[in-house]
């Protein structure tokens, strides 16, 4: 049966009604006025349904903690509909005469909230979708994440590899999908007629077994072949599949025979990926490889900066505030970002101007979590780590300097970053007297004055401890 438009748009509105009815139903009044309440029906797009809301800030939270439920109901009152996206709408006074406010823009578009059953066919987009927020300009730069941010820039910006593949490697939560949507943004922007895609290694395996599966592993590798730019994100998650491995293997290669560029992420460096046949993993590691290291604190601090400003229509985040939370979370940027919206979310919602108490009391629990409590034994293990020393020689009588120094940092900072007194302290150091902690202590204060690689040494062993 062929639905006429307008009874679809019809249909549309009502369903749309019944899907709001039942989410007024499942949640409290506070939340759904706050989060729901806002939200506008645009349209369909393809088989997604298109809401509209208020601010940037709102499509975030209602994306990241009610796309599930909305995309449910929706599929429950109307099973066409496979996908439900989110867009900002633009502010009221330009609201009429810009009613298709619709339009992709690598910051405001659409957000997708991804349909778990999509039928993705293989001759289809083979990329995933990208998100509108990983631009550069959203980047924030710093000590820790310089050179993998300017090689990014760098391919972005050149149409012949600067150098093949670009590897980006470091811990979860620091950037490195970030960079690679940046990169993809940008060509789009810059040269559209430039094919990018990119995907994650366990989207490339599924695609792979798929084919294999279809016998069509021809389309396959055309598909892939034709990429100016392949970006394959979070490559660990490939180590260990032959089949896959092989086909990455060749995929690369000839891309890269071909001049195209490749870019890579992955969270550990190409020797340390174990699971990966040796040639692939020499093979990565021509390029270039760029780490991003944990961050800083000015580093925290200028994201936050970033972000407040972002949210400067729905709250105002006090300077002290920000500075609280570059200093207490420092685990990755994930975290950081959920922490400010938390705290700005609370505000929106019961209406309280944000404090550092208030911040304070709306993350207790994440904060307690991050006091994470350092041991004595903690601080031995890593320190003799550190110096490439024993453990052993952290209560040993030995004195010889290459021994007695790092046992005096580990004093320092078990003094630090513990609540033990100086007795307690000494006498799990083999032993020792109060008055050689307090001299240890001492000398390692006064060295810290003069040896700037000692203080940052110490620093460095800090930040570990700390998580
Ligand atoms: P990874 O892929 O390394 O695990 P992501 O790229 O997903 O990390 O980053 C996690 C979150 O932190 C994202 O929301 C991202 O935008 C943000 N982020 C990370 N680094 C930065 C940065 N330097 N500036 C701004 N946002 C950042
Ligand atoms: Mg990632």
């Amino acid at each position: 049966m062929n639905l006429h438009p307008k009874s679809v748009t019809f249909d549309l509105d009502e369903h749309w009604s019944q899907v709001q009815g039942l989410l007024r139903t499942e949640l409290d009044d506070t939340a759904y006025r706050t989060w729901l309440a806002p939200l506008d029906l645009v349209g369909l797009e393809g088989d997604r349904v298109l809401l509209s809301v208020p601010t940037r800030f709102l499509r975030d939270w209602v994306a990241a903690h009610y796309a599930d439920r909305i995309r449910a109901l929706w599929r429950c009152v109307n099973p066409r509909v496979c996908g439900v996206a989110l867009t900002v709408r633009p502010a009221p006074s330009s609201r009429a005469s810009a009613p298709a406010a619709v339009v992709a823009s690598p910051v405001l578009g659409p957000v997708p909230l991804p349909c778990e059953a999509a039928p993705q066919p293989l001759d289809g987009d083979i990329g995933a979708p990208l998100d509108p927020r990983f631009t550069f300009s959203n980047f924030v730069v710093g000590k820790s994440n310089n050179l993998a941010f300017a090689a990014a820039r760098r391919v972005a910006e050149l149409d012949a590899p600067p150098f093949n593949p670009l590897f980006l490697y470091g811990p979860v939560g620091l950037g490195k999908t970030h960079l690679m949507h940046a990169i993809a943004w940008h060509i789009r922007h810059d040269n559209p007629r430039r094919k990018v895609v990119y995907l994650s290694a366990e989207k490339f395996m599924y695609q792979f077994i798929k084919a294999l599966r279809f016998k069509d592993t021809m389309s396959f590798k055309e598909l892939f072949r034709s990429a100016d730019v392949l970006m394959v994100d979070d490559v660990q998650f490939i180590g260990g599949k032959e089949s896959t491995q092989e086909e990455f293997f060749h995929t690369f290669n000839a891309l890269a025979d071909r001049g195209r560029q490749i870019v890579i992420s992955s969270d550990r460096s190409p020797p340390e990926l174990a699971g990966l046949e040796e040639r692939i993993r020499s093979r990565l590691g021509w390029g270039l490889v760029a780490d991003i290291r944990p961050t800083t604190y000015e580093l925290r601090l200028g994201i936050l900066q970033c972000k407040a400003r972002e949210f400067a229509r729905e709250a105002k985040v006090p300077d002290n505030v920000l500075a609280f939370l570059a200093h207490r979370i420092t685990s990755n940027v994930r975290e950081l970002e959920g922490a400010l919206n938390r705290v700005v979310a609370q505000a929106i919602l019961v209406g309280r101007a944000i404090t550092l108490e208030m911040a304070q009391d709306v993350l207790r629990d994440l904060l307690r979590a991050h006091e994470r409590r350092v041991t004595i034994e903690d601080i031995q293990k890593l320190v003799a780590e550190h110096y490439r020393i024993r453990i052993a020689d952290m209560h040993s009588a030995r004195r010889a300097r290459a021994v007695a120094r790092p046992r005096q940092v580990a004093m320092y900072l078990a003094k630090q970053l513990t609540p033990r007194s100086l007795p307690e302290i000494g006498r799990k150091f083999g032993g020792r007297d109060h008055t050689t902690v307090m001299h240890a202590i001492r000398k390692i204060d006064e060295l810290r004055s003069t040896d700037p690689v000692l203080s940052e040494d110490i620093e460095a062993l800090r930040r570990l401890l700390q998580g």
